[in-house]
């Protein structure tokens, strides 16, 4: 595979939650730690965060990081 090239790296840490059984909130997630990610690219040394804390923004950001990152470097024109 030549021209392989690691543009960035994305962190994810899941969380710690468990699903409420029983009551009011039953089939929610009760969170001890919430989701969390980065994404750091090694062209442009930049990190990029989500916009939010919940778990949804945590979804949203991790499903379009890698598309939607503008590197501030140039993509190397192909040859
Ligand atoms: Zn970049």
């Amino acid at each position: 595979m030549t021209g392989l090239v690691v543009a960035g790296a994305l962190y994810v840490d899941l969380g710690d939650g468990r699903e409420i059984a029983k009551g009011d909130r039953a089939g929610q997630i009760q969170w001890r730690r919430l989701p969390r990610a980065r994404y750091e690219c090694l062209r442009c040394q930049t990190t990029e965060t989500p916009n939010g804390h919940g778990p949804g923004d945590i979804a949203r950001f991790v499903a379009a990081i890698r598309t939607s990152h503008t590197c501030r470097i140039r993509q190397p024109q192909a040859a």
